[in-house]
Formats: structure tokens, C-alpha cells, sequence
């Protein structure tokens, strides 16, 4: 059976707004997938779920500190609360590397198979697509600073798109189209950035990529109300500015 895909945005702020909490998204349907993994994500977690074994992957969209310097805690934290399934890391071309040497900086030695539960690296490759728990996860490049690689996660009937850090481009146009729901960086209101999304930049995901509903997040704090207010006024009750804790069924 099916069950509903339940989004859950553990925290929505940008990368230096320290009163808030990194963005990242808990995916739970068929299977339970967190998106990045801030500093502030391994207690926000917890907060939310704390059986060690819920999650079956963790997808990391970039190597920008607060998507991913969580990972070491969260992974040791659940070392030490006895979890025993093996878990997935998952990201883009490269990802796996990358994510081997973050851990290894964070805890030396203390996720050697002899230690920890076993942690499977699964890199997609931005053309193709990998079935994992019943799931279809599919990935497309963002225009950012660093590399950074938007997640499509298809179950039967919904589909879930989390952009990461960046701007759209026609590659995560195509990765979006149709979705029942896009979480999107939109750093700014209007203000033009090679790095991040104003409002104005993301009209494409509702006119090409035709997507339902669309979740902002990664806002400018100082900006939140400005954002909120143009995205009211282009799309409605289509586009909403998530709080951090807030549960939305797709
Ligand atoms: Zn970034």
C-alpha cells in the first residue's frame, strides 16, 4: 500500500541567519529520506524522531556547510543509539568521495564497518535514475556556487522535488516538471544573484515546468515578508513560505 508522502521542513533559514535553523526536508512515505543535513539538523531531528533505525537515506544536494556539516553528529549520534540497518548516503556525481572524507574529518575511524552500521554511498547520475525502497530518485544540477544537486523522489502516484541551494536551470526545469510539489531556495524577493533564487526567478517552475504547489525556503530572514507578499500576489494560495516544524501532506 501506498502511503502518502508526509514532508516535514525541519528548518528553512539560509546559511548564516544562526537564530534560525538550516534548511532541510524529512521525506516520509515508502520510505523515510532526509534532505541535507545542517549543523542544526542532527537536534531538530531528534525533536521530531528519535528511533535511531527511521531513517533509510539521507540525500546531500551540495558541500556548502550548512547542507551537510550535521552529517558526522547525526551519524555518530545514531551509532551510539544502538542503530543496526544499514543506511543510505546519497548525492550526485562525486558525492560519494566527498561524503567518505566529511566523516572521516568529523569522527576518524568511528564509521569503519567493524564499528558502525553499515553506510551505503549511492551516487545518481543527473540522466538516469535509481530505485531504492519503492522509490524513484532522480537528480538535475542547479546553477550555484558549488555543485549542488536538486532531488526528484517519484512513488507511484506523487512526486517531491527539493532544489537545494541555487537557481533553476533547464536540466532542473525538466527534473521538475509536473510535480505535486517543489521546496525551492528563494534567498530573495527581487534582488538579482548568480548564487540564489528571488521570487521572480522561479515563475518558470509554474509556466514551463508546470508544477502544483511550491514551498519557499532557504528565505533571506530580513526578506521573508517581501518574499511572502510577491508570492502571493504572482501564484496565490500555489506558493508559502513553510515554517520550521511545519508538516505538509502531499
Ligand atoms: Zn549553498
Amino acid at each position: 500500500m501506498t502511503r502518502t508522502p508526509r514532508i516535514t521542513f525541519l528548518g528553512v533559514s539560509d546559511a548564516t541567519y544562526l537564530a534560525g535553523i538550516n534548511t532541510s526536508v524529512l521525506y516520509a512515505g515508502q520510505a523515510t529520506v532526509l534532505i541535507d543535513c545542517g549543523p542544526s539538523i542532527p537536534r531538530r531531528l531528534l525533536e521530531t524522531c528519535d528511533n535511531p533505525e527511521a531513517l533509510d537515506a539521507i540525500w546531500i544536494t551540495h558541500q556548502h556547510a550548512d547542507h551537510c556539516f550535521g552529517l558526522p553528529t547525526l551519524l555518530l549520534s545514531l551509532r551510539l543509539a544502538g542503530r543496526q540497518r544499514p543506511l543510505e548516503l546519497m548525492g550526485g556525481p562525486g558525492s560519494s568521495r566527498f561524503l567518505r572524507e566529511l566523516l572521516e574529518l568529523g569522527y576518524p575511524g568511528s564509521f569503519r564497518p567493524e564499528k558502525c552500521f553499515a553506510i551505503e554511498l549511492v551516487e545518481v547520475e543527473p540522466a538516469s535514475s535509481v530505485e531504492r525502497f519503492g522509490l524513484k530518485f532522480s537528480t538535475a544540477r542547479t546553477q550555484h556556487r558549488v555543485a549542488c544537486q536538486s532531488l526528484r523522489i517519484d512513488d507511484n502516484e506523487r512526486s517531491v522535488c527539493i532544489s537545494g541551494d541555487g537557481k533553476v536551470t533547464p536540466e532542473t526545469l525538466r527534473l521538475f516538471r509536473r510535480a505535486d510539489l517543489v521546496v525551492h531556495d528563494c534567498q530573495w524577493a527581487a534582488r538579482a544573484s548568480e548564487d540564489h533564487s528571488s521570487v521572480t526567478d522561479l515563475q518558470p517552475l509554474f509556466d514551463e515546468a508546470s508544477i502544483s504547489r511550491l514551498a519557499l525556503v532557504h528565505c533571506n530572514h530580513d526578506e521573508r515578508q517581501a518574499i511572502a507578499e510577491r508570492a502571493e500576489n504572482l501564484w496565490g494560495k500555489r506558493a508559502w513560505l513553510p515554517i520550521a516544524g511545519e508538516v505538509c501532506d502531499v
